[in-house]
């Protein structure tokens, strides 16, 4: 073939911003003066906050989203590189505590536009019914101030607008189908497939993931070199960088890189008037704003609200309630690795692919509540030297003989619901971040519950491993996937926010991104994610210059709007064949 199939690729130009091979956007962007009052300021623009701000900006509002780290330009700043791909993630310094303390660093969230869904591994199962009123259900942990069914509209179009490739019926939790077919399987699928088969567990090939099995729009379908974790290059997996940010800006709103945010500002009548935030270089900058959306991730969220801590805010802002960075959770992301005589190759396909989600809900005959899903992890080959080094106790040349095997191992993963503590927590620490601002410490610590269910679901993907063929089995420990610290209720004195995301405390003041989930059920987060910050900027819309003038809090569902979602939404996508 003389010419690729979607034309020649080019290198970085001056004056493109290219978002993959195809995707460009257009530069100079939009630029707000420096003293203009915006609608809204979004602090963070990852999973939640690049949607938030594409539905803010097409409906009219002035919206600026600050972000910490780089507007990325991937084929400029990105490589399909393990090594090379580490500034993708929030690296700077976090202090982990607690009985079972939480690895920070790569394992937990991004930095830069796109947030974590640029490095995700893209798996996007919703959370099941049950995930919604887990007290009622089950006496632990805490129900939703929502039901299943008030999210679903908004799972149903987030697939269509992500999209998302999975099974045309998806048979757990509420059964449902996917826009865009599902994938091939790799090495590493086979062996979930193989395994759950062989033990009569029904499991799903090829999804649900935001990887697309076909071209939409100006993104190409996956090409199977599986660099996901390393961003994509290719632009198949999805990111709010690729999937809703281009819109954002083409309504108008400005995203500013480089720009952290040290503290939200409050004026005197008890409402907040803006943020305070460094720049790449440390100048100060006061940006106002009639109301802000904090969407900084279920760390640095509840961080910059303790550290906006003011006069009559004194336990920080939004904590008369006590319960800022409490009730935080992980969730437990235990691996299983499996050697197989044939040849595995974990680099050939997207990490996610496969899962079982037959153990998600309480079962009665089990001695704790809830349940786990089970799912391909498959790494690449520095991930899988700490996996090697953690399960087997391995360093020097027995280390390099495990590694030199790479081809032959298999890794499934638990992922398991730890239940929602109080003593769990973001807190500030003493230390210090370059621009003086205190950093974040975690606590976390595992209680009767999560031993119960670790130990069951690490044993049950150990047999799947056994029956799959492996001859060697061995597992390591691990947590996934951080939210809560800042969840969302019923009660104001129980709860941080309301169930669309606005503080009880201050009325223009919001808080929207996983910090705000109250349970975590088995699924992976991103896309209830984003499911809640479409269904939250529905709301801000509804409710128009309101959210500006009064304290008034008006509960009303607002109408699911589709006609918000970015062009080339509801295309065909690949056909399921069968
Ligand atoms: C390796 C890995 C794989 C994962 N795989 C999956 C998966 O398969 N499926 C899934 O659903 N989830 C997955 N996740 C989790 C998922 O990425 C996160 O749950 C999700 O992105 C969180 O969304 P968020 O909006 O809460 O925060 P983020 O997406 O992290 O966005 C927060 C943004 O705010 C910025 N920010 C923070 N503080 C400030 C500040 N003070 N000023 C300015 N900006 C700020 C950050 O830089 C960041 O860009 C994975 C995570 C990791 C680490
Ligand atoms: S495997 Fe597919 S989604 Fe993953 S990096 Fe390659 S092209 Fe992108």
């Amino acid at each position: 073939m003389s010419k690729p199939l979607f034309g020649a690729f080019s290198t970085p130009e001056d004056g493109v911003h290219r978002l993959g091979p195809m995707q460009t956007i257009e530069v100079p962007q939009r630029r707000f003066k420096e003293d203009e009052v915006v609608d809204y300021v979004v602090v963070g623009v990852g999973s939640a906050g690049g949607v938030l701000l594409q539905r803010l900006a097409r409906t009219g509002f002035t919206v600026i989203g600050l972000e910490a780290g780089p507007f990325w330009d991937t084929e400029r700043d990105w490589v399909s590189d393990e090594a090379g791909s580490y500034n993708l993630y929030w690296n700077d310094l976090r202090i982990t505590g607690g009985e079972h303390p939480l690895a920070l660093g790569s394992n937990n969230s991004g930095k830069g536009v796109g947030g974590g869904s640029v490095h995700w591994a893209a798996f996007t199962p919703r959370l099941h019914p049950s995930d919604f009123e887990v007290y009622t259900r089950d006496g632990v942990g805490a129900d939703w101030p929502i039901t299943y069914e008030e999210i679903e509209p908004y799972y149903e179009l987030l697939e269509q607008e992500i999209p998302i490739a999975g099974p045309a019926w998806f048979p757990w939790g509420k059964p449902h189908g996917h826009p865009y077919a599902p994938h091939p399987m790799g090495g590493v699928g086979d062996t979930l497939i193989k395994g759950c088969t062989k033990l009569g567990i029904p499991v799903s090939a090829g999804g649900p993931v935001a990887i697309l099995s076909a071209s939409h729009g100006d993104r190409p379908h996956c090409i199977y070199r599986g660099f996901c974790i390393q961003g994509c290059k290719v632009g198949a997996k999805a990111s709010t960088l690729v999937t809703h940010v281009p819109d954002a800006l083409e309504h108008g709103a400005e995203i500013r890189g480089s720009s952290m945010v040290a503290r939200v500002s409050m004026d005197k009548a008890g409402r907040t008037n803006g943020v305070i935030y460094f720049d790449l270089e440390g100048k100060e900058h006061f940006q106002r704003a009639r109301a802000v959306i904090v969407s900084g991730y279920a760390i640095e969220t509840p961080r910059l609200l303790l550290n906006s801590a003011c006069p009559g805010h004194e336990q920080g802002l939004a904590n008369s309630s006590g319960t800022l960075g409490k009730y935080l959770m992980a969730q437990a992301g235990n691996v299983v690795l499996g050697r197989f005589d044939e040849l595995i190759r974990m680099y050939k396909a997207p990490p996610a692919h496969a899962l079982t989600e037959e153990f998600y809900e309480t079962d009665p005959k089990r001695d704790f509540a809830r349940g786990f899903a089970v799912q391909t992890v498959a790494p690449l080959p520095i991930a899988f030297a700490k996996q090697c080094m953690t399960s087997k106790a391995l360093w020097g040349w027995g280390l390099r003989r495990m590694m030199m095997d790479y081809n032959h191992w298999s890794t499934l993963g638990v992922l398991g619901e730890i239940l929602p503590w109080e003593d769990n927590r973001v807190e500030l620490a003493e230390e210090k971040d370059r621009f003086g601002l205190p950093v974040a410490k975690t606590f976390f610590g595992l209680h009767d519950n999560d031993h119960k269910l670790i130990e069951f679901g690490t044993k049950k993907v150990m047999e799947i491993m056994s029956a799959a063929g492996a001859t060697e089995v061995v597992s390591e420990s691990r947590y996934a996937h951080l939210v809560g610290a800042a969840r969302m209720g019923a009660d104001p004195a129980k709860s941080v926010c309301d169930k669309f995301g606005r503080t009880w405390d201050i009325p223009n003041l919001f808080i929207m991104d996983g910090s705000v989930m109250p349970t975590q059920g088995s699924a992976n987060p991103g896309l209830t994610i984003q499911a809640l910050a479409a269904r939250t900027a529905d709301y801000l819309i509804s409710q128009g210059d309101s959210v500006f003038t009064t304290s008034k809090r008006d509960m009303t569902t607002p109408p699911v709007r589709k006609s918000l979602s970015p062009p080339g939404t509801f295309s065909k996508g690949a056909p399921h064949i069968g």
